[in-house]
């Protein structure tokens, strides 16, 4: 029987390679994401694979949605053996700036989602007796970066709810961890760079090099394809004892 995993954000950056991954190693998936091709994308990723595949664009800003983007990925493929937590989004500003409506959209998005989905996806895992719950927090759950107060917080966040569903899902044989990137280059980075390059007065180059990857002693974005390794390897049958743990991904910023 092919496993089943839930992947929030698929269809783009993160998400879409975490996906791909999981494609090969023969899962159905029930892809999910605002991405306008996004079922296109699904459909292209399940006939290159031979995997079945949902879609769902559920407005992870709204709880009942939410629930309900679970509840169709059970309905569909009959269980949910994985559920990797990875939509988000990024503002950066001084916290006087900080609009309200931006803070509150990335806490919601970035880590009350997170909440939510795996609140909806314990049972299913309970019944299963297997339920792996991955989520994509980053380097900003581990260290701090001036004006980026929303996702700081909500990334932190991430992590001490990481901790308690391992704790709350041992007996269970459910797992929870987090994946903390470094920089990726991705659309939520590309857009960065841009904002960076003009609130610095500089070139987009010169914003990589001397503010992305200033703090990563390795000066190489972090590889979208070492971060779904690490997905897969955590979601494995022989990973229960492997919960509660964040796993840096970054380059050796954590290091220092
Ligand atoms: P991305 O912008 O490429 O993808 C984000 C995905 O989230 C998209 O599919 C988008 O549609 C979805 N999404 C955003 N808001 C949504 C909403 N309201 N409802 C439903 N879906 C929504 O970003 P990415 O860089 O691939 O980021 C993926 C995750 O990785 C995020 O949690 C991000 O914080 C984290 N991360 C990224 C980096 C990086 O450098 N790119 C580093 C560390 C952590």
């Amino acid at each position: 029987m092919n496993k089943t995993v839930l992947i929030t954000g698929s269809t783009s950056g993160i998400g879409l390679g975490i996906a791909q991954q999981f494609a090969k190693e023969g899962y159905n998936i029930m892809f999910h994401g605002l991405e306008a091709n996004g079922q296109a994308i699904a459909n292209d990723i399940a006939k290159t694979h031979h995997i079945k595949v949902g879609f769902s664009n559920a407005n992870l800003l709204q709880p009942e949605a939410i629930e309900h983007l679970v509840t169709k990925t059970i309905d569909t493929f009959g269980s949910l053996h994985v559920l990797v937590n990875n939509a988000g989004i990024q503002f950066v500003s001084p916290i006087e700036d900080f609009p309200n409506h931006k803070y509150e959209n990335i806490i919601a998005i970035n880590m009350n989602a997170a909440f939510y989905a795996s609140k909806a996806a314990w049972k299913q895992m309970k019944t299963q007796n297997f339920g792996r719950i991955i989520n994509v927090s980053s380097v900003h759950g581990l260290r701090a970066s001036e004006f980026k107060s929303a996702y700081v917080t909500a990334k932190h966040g991430v992590i001490g709810m990481t901790k308690v569903l391992a704790l709350e899902g041992a007996e269970f044989n459910i797992t929870c961890n987090a994946i903390c990137p470094g920089y990726v280059k991705t659309p939520l980075v590309e857009g960065q760079i841009k904002d960076q390059a003009k609130a610095h007065s500089m070139t987009e180059d010169e914003v990589v090099e001397k503010v992305m990857l200033k703090k990563q002693a390795v000066k190489q974005f972090v590889p979208i394809e070492a971060i779904a390794d690490m997905a897969i390897l955590l979601a494995k049958d022989n990973s229960t004892t492997i919960t509660g743990t964040s796993f840096a991904l970054d380059g050796g910023w954590s290091a220092q």
